[in-house]
């Protein structure tokens, strides 16, 4: 707490400043991770569920910190929001992934998360169309993912974004589906490419689990829309054949593998199998 003036007075608890320093560090941090070098991208495989073949990767940021280690981007991604650091970052995210993504063969597709505020501002289209031509990389193989949070903004911007990014050719999934409030009247409204399942539907399957039901909606609702839908979190045999037996398109989780470097990604001859 500070003290100032002839009163003192107290605006924290003891502990609420602990934890309020903690935060100033974590952003000062935060501002100098990028220049420094400690921000990497993973990428996750995503399978193609009738081909048994990898189909794209999804990239995931990583932060190894000096001192603290690894964070994990739940943890920092909301502190680049808060501090205006995510549309950097976000472009940085972008550009490193096209990149990367011209390396591997070309029916391999690349996904990258945006964040509510790089859909909110004004240089997204701009920032695909200069990634796209700063590094060659085909507008059809970049798959942008959005959550339902930027759909609550203001959905007329909302729907120009989306539209502008179609028309280059880019592809837009709707992430962690299932998690917000309206997510099926969603669907109706915004043009979107794929649906992608979350993880905490996958993850409790059994046969007397209400999440059951929910899964095979969701993926007979894609069907008759016409929208890839990609189970997220799987990571059993079990929930694969699942998956796979009520024509779910794509599935990704552990299973299949974890977030990994660019460097530690095999591809056999030319094409990336399943390991
Ligand atoms: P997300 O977009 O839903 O990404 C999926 C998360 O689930 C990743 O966590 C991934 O490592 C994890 N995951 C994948 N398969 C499995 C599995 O089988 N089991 C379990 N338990 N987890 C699995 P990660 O990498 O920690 O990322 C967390 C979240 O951080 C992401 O959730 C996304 O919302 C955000 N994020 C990550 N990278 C970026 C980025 O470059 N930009 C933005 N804006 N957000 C990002
Ligand atoms: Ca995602
Ligand atoms: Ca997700
Ligand atoms: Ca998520």
């Amino acid at each position: 707490a500070k003290t100032s003036g002839k009163r003192t007075f107290r605006f924290f608890e003891p502990q609420m400043d602990d934890q309020l320093q903690a935060r100033k560090g974590l952003e000062a941090d935060l501002r100098k991770a990028l220049p420094n070098n400690e921000l990497d991208v993973f990428y996750q495989p995503v399978m193609h569920a009738v081909r048994e073949e990898v189909c794209g990767f999804e990239a995931l940021i990583r932060w190894r910190h000096p001192t603290r280690g690894m964070i994990p981007p739940d943890e920092f991604i909301p502190v680049a929001e808060d501090i205006g650091l995510i549309v950097n970052i976000g472009d940085w995210v972008l550009r490193q992934a096209c990149e990367q993504a011209t390396r591997w063969p070309t029916d391999i597709r690349i996904a990258v998360n945006l964040s509510p505020a790089q859909f909110r501002s004004q240089a997204l289209v701009q920032a695909v169309v200069n990634a796209l031509a700063a590094t060659g990389l085909c507008a059809n193989r970049l798959e942008l993912e959005i959550t339902e949070s930027v759909l609550l903004e203001d959905s007329e911007h909302t729907l120009t974004i989306l539209h502008q990014l179609r028309e280059l050719g880019v592809r837009v999934a709707l992430d962690d589906f299932g998690t917000g409030y309206s997510s099926l009247s969603y669907l109706r409204s915004f043009p979107f490419d794929k649906i992608k399942i979350d993880q905490s539907f996958i993850r409790d399957m059994s046969e007397n689990s209400h999440h059951l039901p929910i899964v095979e909606l969701v993926i007979a609702l894609g069907r008759d829309l016409g929208v890839t839908t990609t189970a997220e979190g799987v990571e059993t045999e079990d929930q694969f054949r699942k998956l796979q037996a009520l024509g779910c398109t794509e599935l990704q989780g552990y299973f299949f593998g974890r977030p990994a470097p660019a460097s530690k990604i095999r591809l056999s001859d030319g094409k990336t199998r399943r390991r």
